[in-house]
């Protein structure tokens, strides 16, 4: 990485009062869009960060996680591959290879970063960063100014108190892991916890993922979470729910021995909480400004970004919204736009495509069936659920899942939810359709391409 050695901008030249009109804390994904956008204004801007370029996305978050699901996933590749006439008779996978393959891609993708920002002009500070005023921040010990201070600090994992929690990895920690256990116990029913129960059992580790509620992705649409724990269940995944970790400890084997709150006890070689994140608003500075937090620690702002604090302003997962890397680089365009464009805009947060990379992939958007409920006075559902052709010959059992929820009184669909091969590719189309506001009537018009999986979206005629 090359960052600046003075405390002073490099290009764009300083405003008149301050150091910089921008200084963004945190060079994640949105706090490097934000940076590069306003300083293609002609504005200076310069940003901190503590740890490395392209924030929890690029280095410990969705991209490194795909790498490792699209490994995870050769297994049954080859296992399909039978049916269909190949013999591949793999039965060795290493680890070491799949680690620093990754690591040489993020490496690249943190150069990239850097340039990005260089060539924007915008100047790197690799410190933490403190606010000690409405226009101050520390930075080793140094104080640089700013007309506007952008916090794009992001999360950080959050693993709850208990006795033996330090001997537990976050998720922060998996990407680097020096050997794969042979036994691995996940912690948590959401989208961090499926997928990494996915991608060690697909890497070939004996895994369970233990939950305390009843139901898997709980926050998403009812019929995802059952399928999928049977699923997961099908593919060698102990799914364990309504089980709650008391105490973890060392044990004689150099293992750790997890003792579960209904007195069950089993030894592990690695326990992952994958338990939720939380703003990382700790030691931050803000009680010296006007900037007021929310009781779990995430930034209050307006529809605008900007704080109590009229020259402070934050955005991405340390505000509260949907924690989804293209939600931040959404709200720090609107940010620039309205900052340094005069064209202040909010966010529609309506129709956000996400997707789970679980095995079978999961993908979403729009309103659960429970939320469409409250909303509508009536609703129509259509499901659909088979076997795909692919897996006809590779005979491999795995369903695949689509469902349709439609407004009755508008004819408009208001969710769609899929749990299968590719579900992810196939959301983000259908999400463009939802914004646009297409009716059923229109997916029924819509003329399918054959043979595929999509298709049965826009053949599903019965509503059930
Ligand atoms: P971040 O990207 O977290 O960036 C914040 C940066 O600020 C960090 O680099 C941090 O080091 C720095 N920082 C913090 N405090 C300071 C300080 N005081 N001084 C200097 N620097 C500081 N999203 C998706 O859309 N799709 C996915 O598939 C997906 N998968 C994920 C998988 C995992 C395991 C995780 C953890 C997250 C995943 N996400 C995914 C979420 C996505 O990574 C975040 O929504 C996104 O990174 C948020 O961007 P941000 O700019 O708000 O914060």
């Amino acid at each position: 990485m090359i960052y600046c050695d003075k405390f002073f901008p490099t290009k764009g030249g300083p405003s008149k009062v301050y150091d910089y009109d921008l200084l963004v804390i945190g060079a994640g994904s949105g706090g490097v869009r934000a940076s590069r956008m306003a300083a293609a204004t002609g504005a200076s801007v310069a940003v901190a960060e503590e740890r490395y370029l392209g924030g929890t996305c690029v280095n410990v978050g969705c991209v490194p996680k795909k790498l490792f699901y699209y490994s995870s996933h050769f297994h049954e590749d080859f296992s399909d591959a039978k049916g269909y006439g190949w013999d591949l008779s793999v039965n060795y996978f290493d680890w070491p290879t799949l680690r620093e393959n990754k690591n040489t891609e993020i490496a690249r993708l943190n150069g990239i970063y850097q340039s990005m920002l260089e060539n924007a002009g915008v100047t790197i500070y690799p410190y933490r960063a403190e606010i000690v005023g409405p226009h101050k921040v520390l930075l080793e010990g140094k104080t640089i100014t700013a007309e506007k201070i952008l916090i794009a600090a992001g999360g950080r994992p959050y693993v709850p108190e208990f006795s033996g929690a330090e001997l537990a990895l976050s998720s922060d920690d998996i990407f680097y892991l020096e050997q794969l256990p042979s036994r691995a116990l996940v912690v948590g029913g959401g989208y961090i916890a499926v997928e990494f129960a996915g991608i060690f059992q697909g890497l070939g580790v004996n895994t369970e993922l233990a939950y305390r509620g009843t139901q898997l992705l709980r926050t998403f649409d009812q019929d995802l979470g059952s399928r999928l724990a049977s699923e997961q269940t099908d593919k060698g995944v102990t799914v364990s729910l309504e089980m709650d970790v008391e105490t973890i400890t060392k044990n004689d084997q150099h293992g750790l021995t997890v003792s579960f709150k209904n007195g069950r006890i089993e030894d592990y070689d690695l326990v992952l909480f994958a338990t939720g994140r939380k703003a990382y608003t700790a030691n931050l500075g803000l009680e010296s400004t006007r900037a007021e937090l929310r009781s779990n620690g995430s930034i209050i702002v307006d529809d605008y970004f900007q704080t109590a604090e009229p020259s402070i302003f934050a955005l991405g997962d340390i505000i509260g919204t949907p924690e989804l890397t293209p939600v931040a680089l959404a709200q720090a365009m609107a940010f620039v736009d309205g900052q340094f464009k005069q064209r202040p805009r909010t966010i529609d947060y309506s129709y956000i495509p996400t997707a789970v990379f679980c095995q079978p992939n999961i993908a979403t958007v729009g309103l659960t069936e429970a939320e469409a409920i409250n909303q509508f006075n009536e609703i129509s559902i259509y499901r659909s659920e088979f076997k795909t052709l692919k897996n006809s010959l590779s005979k491999n059992n795995e369903r695949t899942f689509m469902k349709l929820i439609v407004d009755v009184a508008s004819d408009k669909v208001v969710g769609i939810h899929m749990m299968g091969s590719e579900a992810g590719e196939i959301i983000q189309g259908l999400a463009v359709a939802l914004k646009a506001g297409a009716t059923k009537a229109l997916f029924d018009a819509t003329i399918g391409v054959h043979p595929t999986i999509a298709e049965e979206f826009v053949t599903m005629r019965t509503a059930s």
